[in-house]
Parts: structure tokens; sequence; C-alpha cells
């Protein structure tokens, strides 16, 4: 069952039935047919699409925003700020895509070849909530533009959002056999990976999704991309302004209720800065961090996106404390919806569940590094690999550190950041492929060498 749900009251808004078996049939053989007119339209006529579709996704920003904050909880200037990097997102791929597809030539031995890029065909994607309209533009936009054929299957809770893209997508003149979403079920998917009609899939989602799926897609040999968890650590070397530094390092972690997969949920200080660090973050986070209505804008604490992952979080956070982690903050549930305080724990030790464990709501961890060396060491220890940040005033040794973290992506003196032209994705057990930038293009393309 598809359902709204507003998780400021945890009140139950609307229902909406799953698609049959047959319809879902019916959308595969839809995007299906339609890939093979799809990927004869000229390249330059699709981007032109795709850039109709940033001019809608920019007007319907407020109405978009809305819809977040009432299906997931999201502050509603983050929603609208989430619609701005989809913009961007949509225009990138509209305005660098047809580059990013010609032909490459190339000299080999014994005479030349050509490298052509071409879709690949129909693909699943399977989306979470966390950033309901970013998530799916990542996907969905550079293989528009590449000539694939998409068939989306939203989650659950978030059904309104996922039929307000379908709608600016068709608006800006993607056809109707070229994006259909669907409202699958998480059982359907198994089979609809079987079918031969699909080519490859894309989710982001928790590990136990990707891993549900990746063993489906490999045992019917299908390309997959993965984005899935990750604990980032946020390493702070030095500083010449503690305040600044704590309060932007606040500002990343708390972005989405804290419910980004690359938020930086580990904070390594160094040993000196530790004691003042703490100190200052958590009166950062218990002060500044206060519970409100999403839809207001002067909110700084929403829900979490359901009473479910309130629960869980909260839980996450009892069974730290229990293992023996000091409670610098928060830690508490505010009901009836699906509001955590803002929580500071620190001394997590590798025997905790805490240590390893993604926590996707308002939580940070903060560890202390006597070293450099140590700092990196802690960053490493995890099976998550998404990714990092280093803070301090030297840009040899910041790049020095960020050369030694296991991440598919580092930012110095940032953290949690997405940007249409720079590539995302992880390693270990944060999942597999690119999407964004240039590679973003390449995940679902076939690279063909045409020998001259
Ligand atoms: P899920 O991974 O369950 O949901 C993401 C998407 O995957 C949804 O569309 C969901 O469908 C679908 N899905 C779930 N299980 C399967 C399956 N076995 N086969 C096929 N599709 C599946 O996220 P949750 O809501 O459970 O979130 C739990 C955790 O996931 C979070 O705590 C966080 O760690 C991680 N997460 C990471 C995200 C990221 O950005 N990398 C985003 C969201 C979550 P349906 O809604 O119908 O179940």
């Amino acid at each position: 069952m598809y359902s709204v749900t507003d998780p400021v009251t945890g009140e139950l808004v609307e229902e909406i039935e799953n698609a049959s078996d047959e319809q879902v049939r019916d959308a595969i053989g839809r995007v299906h047919a339609g890939f093979a007119a799809w990927r004869r339209r000229p390249v330059a006529e699709r981007a032109a699409i795709v850039a109709r579709a940033a001019e809608l996704f920019a007007e319907r920003a407020d109405e978009l925003a809305a819809v977040m904050t009432l299906e997931m909880g999201k502050r509603i200037n983050e929603g609208r700020g989430e619609v701005g990097i989809v913009v961007e997102i949509f225009k990138y791929y509209a305005e660098q895509g047809p580059a990013l597809l010609a032909d490459e030539p190339l000299a080999i031995k014994g005479g030349d070849a050509v490298i052509t890029k071409e879709p690949i065909g129909a693909l699943l994607g399977v989306m979470p909530w966390n950033f309901p309209v970013y998530q799916v533009a990542r996907f969905v936009a550079p293989n528009l533009v590449l000539g694939n054929t998409i068939l989306l299957k939203h989650a659950s809770i978030c059904p309104r959002a996922s039929v307000a893209i379908a709608q600016i997508l068709s608006d800006a003149g993607v056809p109707d056999d070229a994006y259909v979403n669907v409202f699958a079920s998480s059982r359907q998917v198994p089979w609809i990976l079987a079918d031969p009609r699909i080519v490859g899939v894309s989710l982001t989602g928790s590990e136990a999704a990707g891993i549900s799926v990746a063993a489906e897609a490999g045992k019917n040999l299908k390309k997959t991309v993965l984005e899935l968890g990750g604990s980032d650590p946020l390493i702070v070397l030095d500083t010449d302004d503690l305040d600044e530094t704590v309060k932007a390092t606040a500002t990343a972690r708390m972005r989405n209720c804290g419910q980004s997969c690359n938020a930086p949920k580990r904070m390594i200080v160094l040993a000196d800065l530790y004691d003042e660090f703490v100190d200052k973050l958590t009166k950062r986070i218990s002060e500044y961090y206060v519970a409100g209505d999403p839809s207001d804008p002067k909110t700084t604490l929403p829900p979490l996106a359901s009473v479910a992952a309130a629960d869980e979080v909260a839980g996450q956070v009892a069974t730290a404390i229990e293992q023996g982690a000091t409670l610098r903050t928060g830690g508490h549930r505010i009901g009836p919806g699906a509001y955590l305080e803002a929580t500071v724990l620190t001394d997590v030790t590798p025997e905790m569940d805490a240590y390893r464990d993604e926590i996707f709501g308002p939580v940070v961890l903060v560890f202390k590094a006597e070293t450099e060396e140590e700092a990196i060491a802690i960053a490493n220890d995890s099976p998550f690999g998404l990714g990092a940040s280093v803070w301090g005033t030297d840009r040899e040794r910041n790049t020095r550190v960020a050369r030694q973290i296991e991440a598919g992506m580092v930012y110095l003196n940032s953290a949690g950041g997405s940007q249409a032209d720079l590539p995302f994705g992880g390693i270990k057990r944060s999942g597999m492929g690119r999407e964004l930038g240039p590679a973003g293009i390449e995940e679902f393309m076939n690279r063909k060498s045409i020998r001259l």
C-alpha cells in the first residue's frame, strides 16, 4: 500500500492501492516499446525536453516543497532548496548531454576506431523518500538525455511527489512511454528485474534493499547502480574559528533532519580541540535545534520522515547509551508525531552498535583522535565508504588526509553537499556506480567500439 502520513501528527492522510501485477506488466511493456522511438529522437530534441523539465521544476518548486513537507516532513525551505538542485541537474544534462554523448575517436594499433555512446533500453529506478525529487532527478535526467526509458518505483510513503514528478516530465514533453511512474510494491521488484524487457536498475536506499535488488539483478545479469547508506566521517584537524566550524558542521549534520546518506554522522576531532568542540557543539545542538512545524520557515528541527523512523533512531540512541556511550544532549522522542530531539553522543567505542551502524536522524557522534593518523584510522574503520570531509586551515594537509580516506567523495571545509557537475557515489557497503557529472550519464550506456 502507498500512503501519505503526516509526520507532524502521525495521522494518515491518504492511501493508494499498489499496482496489480497486470498493471506492472503493462507498464514494463510501455517503457520497453517506447525505447525504440525515444532512442531515435535526435539528442538535441531529448535535451530540449529535459531543459523544459528544468523550467517546470523551477516553476513548481513551491508546490513540490509543500508535498515533501506533508509526505516526509522536510522543512519547507529545504524542499525549495532541493528543487533548486534538481533544476541544476536537469539543466546540466540538457546543456552538457550532447557533448558528453559525442562520438570519441580512438587511434588504435593498425588503424582507427570510434566509440559511440548509445542507450541500452528500459531501466527500473527504485527511489527513497529522503530527497524525493533530487534522488529521482539524478537517475532520470542523464538517462532521458542518453535515450534510455524509465520505469519508476518510488518509496511507498511519497506517492504524491512521484506523481508530481511524472506530471512535470509529461508536461515537458517526455512521451508517456519513455517515463512511467508505477505504484509497484517492493515484492514485485524481483520479477520486474527478471523480465527481459528491463535491462538495468538503479536503487537509492537502505543496504537491505540494495542487497535484495543487487541479488535479483545479478541472477538476471542486469546492470546495477546502488546508492546506499553511509556513516560519513568529518575530521577536524584545526581551525581559526571554532564557533564557525561548530556551526557549519552542525548544520551539515542536521540538514534534512539528519536523514541524508552523505551527512557527516561521525565527527572526529583532534585532541587539542576536542573538549571545546564538544562543549560548543552540544550547546549549539541543544539551543538552536527546536522541534517545530516544517511548513514554518523559521523551524529548525522538523520531524523525521515517519513515526517508525523516529522510533528506530531513538532505539539506536538508547542502545548506544546502554552500551556505555555518553549522552551529551537530546535523545528523547517528542510525540505524537515523528520528532526526536537533536542529539549528541560521545565515548562511542568499537564494541558498540553505534560505532558501525548508520544512524539516519538528527544524531551526532563525536570521537577524539590523538593524531592525524588516528583520525584517518577511525574514519576508515567503517563498513561504509560514501563521503567524508576534512576541516582545517592548511589545504595541503587537508588534501593529504583526503587522499587517505576510503570514500567515494571527500569535501574540504564543507560537508554533505551535492552538485550537478560533481560525481556522487560510494565504495564499500555504500554501493557502486556514480551519479551526477559526466560519470552519471555513463552507467547505463553502451560505449560501442567501432573499428573503422
Ligand atoms: P528502503 O531502502 O527500504 O527504501 C528505499 C526504496 O527501496 C523504496 O522505494 C522501497 O520501497 C524500496 N525497497 C525496499 N526494500 C526493497 C526490496 N527488498 N526490494 C526492492 N525494493 C525495495 O529505505 P527505508 O525507508 O527502509 O530506510 C531505511 C534506511 O535506509 C535508512 O535508515 C537509511 O539507512 C537508508 N536510506 C538511505 C538512503 C540514501 O539516500 N542512501 C535513502 C533512504 C534510506 P517501499 O517504500 O515500497 O518499501
